[in-house]
């Protein structure tokens, strides 16, 4: 039989990071199985339903590389089949009209709290068949009182739940919208779903789907219900743990596949691999491997895994992905030889895509800003003698390249007896205003003549003053 999966999200948001795991979870098991991945957008909250976030979910996918096959479903355009499916439950005994007012439910839910009860609805109107037909009316869904109902989960394992703890659903409002549980059960049987894998933030409402797939006389899916992410306290991931937007992530600079990597691995695992190529994904992943404990947000490896991803993407696409974020800056950056060389040389120490740009923006200065601590301590009058020294020699140089360089700095080192971080550190700061960056030769390669000394007399000269 063939795997057909589905993400459904709801589109009163941007895309969560946890949402996200729960499309690569889905992606990866039907890319594993040679099955279909679906998308559904559960939009039939017309209040809460925007466009912008569809598209912004829409885009979050393509971004992390899950296509998805076959045609999108909106909830809203389908809403006449799940008012049809309802009046026909009720027609059959499944399902009945409530008119009872808010009113009459506030009243309801205060006794119940006072006798210690559960606030439910006590199931008034399944009998009631004098209706006021100038009410508004919704339809609810007749549950069952006795026994219970059991989920047979693929990673929580047998979950049951005692059907008198379940009252009756609303399945379509006054509205004519349906509820989540309903339009989801119609949905997934209508798309031939056959695991449904998602947070077990839905594991409370299974029992209800259930009940609802056997009403309809549905064949029942597989369900996969996944530990949410927590936050590295142990508690459930929000904002105050840092940003929980995918968007944010990308505008970060993390690259997609360095996501959808950190993103598969809480929670699920391959002996003790990190790092995997989306073909390894691919072939490794299958739902036994998921655990049922709640996976953590680990930021520092986050950023390990991205730097790791950054140190094997070609040195072509990181320009591309990294110009952006120097122009941002507002540095004159382009695509070209220049830009490349400064990627390569920082491409080992650069942890995010924005790191590009925040540790080389000195290549496109005018003017060097120096740091001030690192003025103070390589750009005062004790490295004046070496600065000109180096300036002199360096002059006398028509191209930079790496041996000629290093060559330079042996002979200043014998003449002056000083040590290569002597000489190193002025000269970083004269040409890059910091005191980290790529080795002093790359930068001063890739800087070139015309540029490395001007600003060494620009330096030469904030001495002098
Ligand atoms: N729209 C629901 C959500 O975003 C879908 C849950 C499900 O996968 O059934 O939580």
């Amino acid at each position: 039989m063939e795997v057909r999966v589905r993400f459904a999200p709801s589109p009163t948001g941007h895309l969560h990071i946890g949402s996200a795991r729960t499309a690569v979870f889905n992606w990866l098991y039907a890319r594993h199985t040679g099955g279909k991945f679906l998308l559904r957008i559960e939009d039939t909250d017309p209040e809460r339903s925007k466009q912008e976030y569809t598209e912004a979910i829409l885009d979050g996918l393509k971004w992390l590389g899950l296509d998805w096959d076959e045609a999108l479903v909106y909830q809203s355009r389908r809403l006449a089949v799940y008012k049809e499916t309802a009046e026909k439950m009720v027609s059959e005994g499944k399902a009945y009209y409530c008119g009872c007012t808010a009113a009459e439910l506030d009243d309801m839910r205060e006794k119940a709290l006072k006798t210690g009860g559960k606030p439910r609805y006590d199931g008034r109107c399944r009998n009631r068949k004098d209706h006021p037909a100038d009410r508004p009316r919704v339809i609810r869904f007749q549950s069952q009182s006795a026994g219970a109902t059991v989920v047979e989960d693929l990673i929580q394992g047998r979950v049951s739940f005692d059907n008198a703890e379940l009252d009756d659903l609303i399945i379509l409002r006054s509205d004519g919208t349906p509820t989540y549980n309903f339009s989801a059960v119609i949905d997934d049987h209508a798309m031939k779903i056959t695991h449904i894998i998602r947070g077990n933030d839905h594991l409370n409402n299974t029992p209800r789907q259930i009940q609802i797939y056997q009403a309809l006389g549905y064949d029942l899916p597989a369900f996969a219900h996944h530990p949410l992410i927590l936050g590295e306290d142990r508690s459930k991931l929000s904002k105050r743990h840092g940003a929980t937007g995918l968007t944010q992530y990308r505008e970060e600079g993390y690259l997609p596949e360095a996501m959808v990597n950190f993103l598969v691995r809480i929670g699920w695992s391959h002996g003790d691999q990190e790092v995997f190529k989306t073909k390894e994904m691919i072939e490794y992943f299958d739902l036994k491997d998921l655990t049922p404990s709640p996976g953590v947000w680990n930021q520092e490896k986050l950023v390990w895994i991205n730097g790791d991803y950054i140190r094997n993407t070609p040195i072509d696409r990181l320009a591309d992905l990294a110009l952006p974020f120097f122009q941002k800056k507002g540095y004159p950056a382009q695509k070209d030889d220049y830009l490349l060389a400064i990627i390569k040389d920082y491409q080992v120490r650069a942890k995010t895509i924005a790191d590009f740009a925040e540790m080389a923006g000195f290549y496109y200065v005018e003017e060097v800003q120096y740091d001030p601590e690192a003025k103070s301590k390589f750009l005062g009058p004790d490295q004046l003698k070496i600065l000109e020294i180096l300036r002199d020699r360096l002059g006398g140089l028509n191209q930079f390249e790496k041996t000629a360089l290093e060559g330079i700095f042996q002979q200043v080192i014998a003449e002056t007896g000083l040590k290569m971080k002597h000489i190193a550190q002025p000269l970083r700061v004269a040409i890059a205003g910091v005191t980290v960056t790529a080795g002093i030769t790359e930068v001063m390669t890739v800087l070139g003549p015309q540029r490395t000394l001007s600003r060494l007399n620009r330096a030469i000269r904030s001495i002098n003053l």
